[in-house]
């Protein structure tokens, strides 16, 4: 019999995790990273392409390559609000008012369930490979908000992906079971989980073994994603205030800025200040152009103010609906990459008055679950 895994399909990353005698494990992909981004593409030459591949082609080839696919999953189209329509790549509605992927390097549409089908497919050929056994099932983790058409689609997604989907968890579910709080008598625990372009809050009442979701709020729009671009936009407008040239407008340029915030970004979370170097970024006059500077945090820090102020209402929200106080809340769990940031962690130290949980890897905590589960 083959294995079972557990799979957190991320908006912005994936991460699969199995059990090793007893203990749950993250396994790494074959590019030796143990999450993988959530984008798939397809090249000039018609090859498909998953993760990290597709990831660095996200700028340079947006008509052909897909991130953010989960928002559509299972969706129909008159659900989505405005801003899930603003992806780079054309989407439509297809005679049955479903959600249609338009790809124009392949001339045909897509399910967003058939092009998530391969990146969990990729995730499972990995793993099978890196531990020298088959996987036929898996575990697959969603937010506590999906419905049941977005649970059905990733159901879908598993099955065209060849794997038997044992369970559908929700992720803060996951994320508390990877701290074993399902053992405790009664808990009740908040998960605050910030990832590349999602905010998720879930209260979760946990009693014997049993979860139950006492209140979910967030913001669908806020994520990792717009702390790179403040720094994205403070790099070009410094190059532009000195070169008169606007980066952002070279799709070249802007790849290549775009993965040095994100780089300058997490490089942050640990120390108080990092170069950031973009030889030949563009070209002047009088020859190459070059990006050649430092960012610390607190400059970083200041240019995202009212991103952390978003944070704040959909943890109040979740508290008043769920009709607890700050002091109610037994432990509070961490989860998503962008949890790492200092200034997150501070700010959701101000609202619970509990030191958070986060010996768990934020952004792996969730597929740990899932292998748990
Ligand atoms: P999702 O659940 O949205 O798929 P993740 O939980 O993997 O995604 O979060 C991805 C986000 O976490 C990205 O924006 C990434 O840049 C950010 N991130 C990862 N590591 C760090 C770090 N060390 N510091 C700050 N942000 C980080
Ligand atoms: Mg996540």
């Amino acid at each position: 019999m083959g294995r079972i895994v557990g799979i957190d399909l991320g908006t912005t990353n994936s991460v699969v995790a199995v059990l090793e005698a007893g203990r749950p494990q993250v396994i790494a992909n074959a590019e030796g990273m143990r999450t993988t981004p959530s984008v798939v593409g397809f090249t000039k030459d018609s090859e498909l392409l998953v993760g990290q591949a597709a990831r660095r082609q996200l700028v340079l080839n947006p008509r052909n390559t897909f991130a953010n696919l989960k928002r559509f999953v299972g969706r129909a189209w008159d659900e989505l609000d405005d801003s899930s329509l603003s992806v780079p790549y054309t989407i439509r509605a297809n005679d049955r008012g479903n959600v249609r992927v338009a790809c124009p390097q392949m001339e045909r549409e897509y399910a967003p369930e058939e092009l998530v089908a391969s990146i969990l497919r990729k995730l499972v050929d990995d793993a099978s490979t890196y531990i020298g056994e088959s996987i036929e099932a898996a575990v697959i983790t969603v937010p506590a908000y999906f419905d049941d058409a977005q649970r059905q689609a990733t159901r879908d997604a598993g099955r065209l992906a060849g794997l038997e989907v044992e369970r559908i968890l929700n992720e803060p579910t996951a994320a508390a079971l990877a701290y074993g709080f399902d053992r405790s008598a009664v808990k009740r625990v908040l998960v605050f989980d910030l990832g590349g372009g999602t905010f998720d809050v879930s209260l979760l009442r946990i009693a014997n073994g049993v979860f139950d979701v006492k209140a979910t709020n967030g913001d669908t729009q806020l994520g990792g994603n717009d702390f790179d671009q403040r720094i994205v936009d403070w790099l070009a407008a410094a190059f532009q205030e000195h070169h008169g040239i606007d980066l952002r407008r070279d799709r070249q340029a802007l790849q290549r800025l775009t993965e040095a915030a994100e780089k300058a970004k997490q490089e942050l979370s640990g120390v108080a200040s990092t170069p950031i170097s973009l030889p030949f970024i563009a070209t002047g006059a009088d020859g190459p152009l070059h990006i050649e500077t430092r960012l610390d945090r607190t400059t970083f820090e200041s240019l995202c103010p009212d991103l952390l102020d978003r944070l704040l209402l959909p943890v109040q929200t979740a508290l008043r609906d769920s009709g607890w106080a700050a002091e109610d809340v037994d432990d509070v769990v961490l989860v998503g990459g962008s949890t790492r940031m200092p200034m997150v962690q501070q700010l959701v130290r101000t609202l619970i008055p509990h030191e958070p949980c986060q010996s768990v890897n934020p952004d792996e905590v969730v597929a740990i679950g899932a292998a748990v589960q």
